[in-house]
């Protein structure tokens, strides 16, 4: 069996006897990869062993109780079975595994969401390299690409009844995504279509590679005042955000990265970069600001609103250059009002159809 040893040290060495906690172990299936990721009651230090049909992970001076022993038993269409065993001190977890992945793991310390030391593996899918790839010519379908908000290891803002904001966008998403394909002449992209993280850089580069005439960001915000509520729909305005509370919410919403379990340096992308700093953003920015007063309007008829008029803030997502981007805070999830319309069916089926109108208005009355 061929076997590679990478040895870590977490942020400091781990000294005396106490064995540290192991508190809970997650996965999620993303079509390009499975996500594993260990909480930690403090750092620990880990080994990772590479055999062809299984990982082994040793975790050093550890203990782990039994209702968290049970959610290791998982598999997916990448992970066939897994097994943990006791060995002295060390917990020793085996992931059996269908095929050969590229393996990814780094470490995360606690942040405002998780207060546990995250240890992350991702089993990234390898590409064919012998199938050329064929670019696909443009879609002669009007490409709306529909970016749920959040998702995975980062859940959103959470509601006055704890409903997960990456649940309600990916719903009202999908929902979205149904009317604009049954409508004829269109099409509609999701940037993410289950319950898993997608890099916010990532969510830009999907827009850029369906070639979208179209890119809409899907959020319900979630302040601290229960009061605040109703919809607003923002456009991208690289100076930043004017109001205090758009500055909040541009930084609650950037920051996604670091909750979905990202590494820092991965937005340091030079290509996608460079593709940001070029271009003219001037029609972009009409067709963004026009697209988001179509949408605007049309939640006006059917909830309350939080601002009349489009705001501005500067967010990663809605940087794709010439493709006119919104970000629609739905309402606020932390309103108990609108956390209500949010988990019901029939007014998320109605803040959809107004989403859905807004489009269409603007794709007729605007676009050339
Ligand atoms: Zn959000």
């Amino acid at each position: 069996m061929f076997r590679f040893l990478i040895f870590l040290l977490l942020i400091q060495p781990v000294f005396g006897s106490e064995r540290i906690g192991i508190e809970d172990f997650r996965f999620w299936d993303a079509p390009d990869h499975t996500r594993i990721v260990i909480d930690l009651e403090k750092p620990a230090r880990y080994q990772l062993d590479k055999g062809d049909q299984k990982i082994i992970l040793d975790i050093e001076n550890t203990v782990v109780d039994r209702d968290t022993y049970q959610k290791i038993f998982y598999n997916d269409q990448r992970i066939k079975k897994t097994q943990i065993r006791r060995i002295k001190n060390n917990y020793e977890l085996t992931y059996f595994v269908s095929k050969k992945y590229k393996l990814n793991h780094f470490t995360l310390p606690p942040n405002a969401k998780y207060k546990m030391h995250r240890l992350v593996i991702d089993l990234y899918d390898t590409e064919d390299k012998v199938v050329k790839k064929v670019k696909p010519k443009k879609s002669s379908l009007f490409t709306v690409v529909i970016d749920a908000g959040h998702g995975g290891e980062d859940p959103g803002a959470i509601g006055y009844q704890k409903t997960l904001e990456k649940n309600i966008t990916l719903q009202i998403a999908r929902k979205l995504a149904k009317k604009i394909n049954q409508s004829p002449g269109m099409r509609a992209v999701l940037s993410r279509s289950g319950d898993y993280y997608v890099k916010l850089t990532s969510r830009v580069r999907k827009a850029q590679k369906s070639e979208a005439d179209m890119f809409i960001s899907i959020h319900a915000d979630s302040v601290k005042n229960r009061k605040a509520k109703g919809a607003s729909v923002y456009t991208l305005s690289e100076k930043g955000a004017k109001s205090k509370y758009a500055r909040q919410l541009e930084k609650s919403e950037n920051s996604s990265d670091i909750f979905g379990g990202e590494m820092i340096a991965s937005s340091n992308d030079k290509h996608l970069n460079k593709i940001l700093r070029d271009f003219s953003r001037k029609e972009k920015t009409l067709q963004s600001e026009l697209l988001a007063r179509s949408i605007l309007s049309q939640l006006s008829r059917v909830g309350p609103l939080h601002k009349k008029h489009p705001e501005r803030a500067n967010f990663v997502v809605l940087k794709s250059p010439r493709i006119p981007s919104v970000l629609v805070e739905t309402a606020f999830i932390s309103n108990q009002s609108d956390e209500k319309r949010l988990r019901n069916e029939k007014s998320q089926n109605q803040i959809v159809d107004a989403i859905f109108i807004g489009i269409l208005k603007f794709a007729n009355n605007y676009r050339r």
